[in-house]
């Protein structure tokens, strides 16, 4: 029986020994506030048995998740029970381990990133610091202040030398702020409450004793949230850095193949995005019959996928290019047939079937084979121009794109997205003919001219389109973009 900690919120801050136990328990119990995705590295076969509170409905009541976990625990299952933040800071740890020792269960604690630390930290606000809180207190904001015998002695909060955080302690705000200055904190001490820490929607709203209660309400802050006093808090100023990156607070959305989205969302991610990855559409190889490479002088690449299939096709053997000049459209699929061990002789600067014509302009093609590697559904602008030119051109359909349905979730997820991507004209198509549609408060983004053009044939005007046709390009238009629109709402 293991009784783990998953951290605050991002996934990055799940401990290395928590993720082993993940993915090796044969059940899985866990809280409500527990980071996405924590359970996705979990066994195809392991059962994942929510145990958290659910808004409207009674909790499981802790005796029973007790009783659970020693009857798991003595019927020799592997166990981890996990929780938010760490497991024996308010998160009720103390008791569960409490009840497997009496048991007779054995077990194990894996500590884990606690919110009252994380996210004043992802704040900009360290919780202790040497001119500014030697001493830090964790409270629970949960006690009703104004019930007779609380557990808390506010006097001696009043009086605490160091930082207070409160954990669980939002709807309890204005009371609390009351009971502290009433016992003789000064209301003019700085104050902050952070909600969602360490998530790309985090939050944080800052003043004083006196007014954080009133700010917290005009925000419409929701739990979870941490609420740190102290003069730490002040440091925000100069060190907030989470919520000063360029994407955060945008929802972005990206509607290119899953296989293929990591890489976007990944850039996105570490600009401050919170990322939807709605794929509308996905990468179907076709059976080929490949004619031989050694046949031709010129092969020509038009994406990464092609030349991952290409390659696929013959066995890795990069000798199959040995003969033929080799030219790719975009730095992606240069960089995929670099990976295969081919330095591109011809890589366009504009990243389209033109720009590849224009790049082999000076080239002779008259009579001389060429291969053109690509999607079965690709325009026919390159093979055209390559026989205008006296070329004998060969084409090979390696895979076709077909619509991937979005699902319901998904479509509900996406009426939050500030931003919706679009890589390629296949990505528009597909995603609308699908049933995707943008919310009319996002801003659509085109990786390029003819991308733009199928979004307009669809009757929707591009907000943002990337000077340089690649993903680099698109995330540097998209992080312009939010950012001219942040300094214009100022
Ligand atoms: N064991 C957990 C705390 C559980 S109590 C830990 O160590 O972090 C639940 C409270 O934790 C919430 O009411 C809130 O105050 C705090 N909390 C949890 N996740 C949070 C987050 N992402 N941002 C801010 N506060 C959070």
């Amino acid at each position: 029986m293991y009784l783990v900690g998953a951290g605050p919120g991002d996934p990055g801050l799940m401990t290395r020994r928590s993720l082993e136990l993940i993915a090796t328990a044969d059940a899985v119990l866990y809280d409500r506030l527990i980071p996405p995705q924590a359970l996705d590295g979990a066994r195809p076969d392991a059962e994942l048995r929510y145990v958290g509170k659910e808004p409207g409905k009674p909790a499981v009541e802790q005796e029973q998740i007790n009783d659970l976990l020693v009857d798991l625990g003595r019927a020799g299952r592997r166990v981890v029970r996990l929780k938010g933040g760490d497991p024996f800071v308010f998160g009720r740890g103390g008791e569960e381990a409490e009840a497997l020792a009496a048991a007779g269960v054995a077990f194990e604690v894996v500590p884990g990133v606690t919110a009252g630390v994380a996210a004043p930290a992802y704040a900009g606000i360290p919780v202790t610091h040497r001119d500014a809180a030697s001493a830090v207190a964790f409270v629970t904001g949960h006690e009703d202040p104004a019930r007779d015998g609380s557990a808390l002695d506010w006097e001696a909060l009043a009086r605490f030398p160091g930082t207070l955080v409160f954990y669980m302690g939002i709807k309890n705000l204005p009371l609390i702020a009351e009971r502290l200055t009433g016992a003789g904190r000064d209301s003019g001490e700085a104050a902050a409450v952070v909600a969602r820490g360490t998530l790309a929607a985090q939050r944080t709203v800052a003043g004083t004793l006196a007014d954080i209660a009133e700010r917290v309400a005009e925000a419409e802050v929701r739990p979870p949230a941490i609420t740190v006093v102290g003069r730490v808090a002040e440091l925000r100023e100069t060190l907030a850095w989470l919520e000063r990156r360029p994407l955060h607070g945008e929802v972005v959305a990206v509607t290119r193949a899953r296989a293929q989205a990591s890489e976007l969302s990944g850039r996105l991610r570490e600009l401050g995005a919170e990322v939807l990855e709605t794929p509308a559409i996905r990468i179907e190889p076709l059976p080929v019959d490949l004619p031989d490479p050694s046949d031709y002088s010129l092969i020509c690449f038009t994406s990464p996928n092609g030349v991952r299939l290409f390659f696929a096709a013959v066995s890795g053997d990069a000798r199959a290019l040995a003969r033929a000049r080799v030219a790719a459209i975009g730095p992606g699929t240069a960089a995929a047939l670099r990976g295969h061990g081919i330095e591109a002789d011809v890589v366009p600067e504009r990243f389209v079937a033109e720009g590849l014509l224009e790049a082999l302009a000076e080239e002779p093609l008259e009579d001389r084979r060429v291969l053109v590697a690509r999607a079965a559904e690709a325009r026919d602008v390159l093979p055209d121009g390559l026989r205008e030119r006296g070329a004998v051109v060969d084409v090979v359909a390696l895979y076709r794109t077909v619509a991937e349905p979005l699902g319901e979730a998904q479509a509900e997820a996406l009426k939050e997205a500030t931003y919706v991507t679009f890589t390629s004209s296949s990505t528009v198509r597909y995603f609308l003919e699908g049933g995707g549609s943008p919310p009319g408060t996002a801003r659509l983004a085109s990786i390029g001219p003819v991308t733009s053009s199928t979004l307009r044939e669809h009757g929707l005007e591009p907000d943002v389109e990337a000077e340089r046709h690649d993903i680099d390009g698109l995330v540097a238009a998209l992080s312009a973009d939010a950012t001219a629109r942040r300094a214009g709402a100022r």
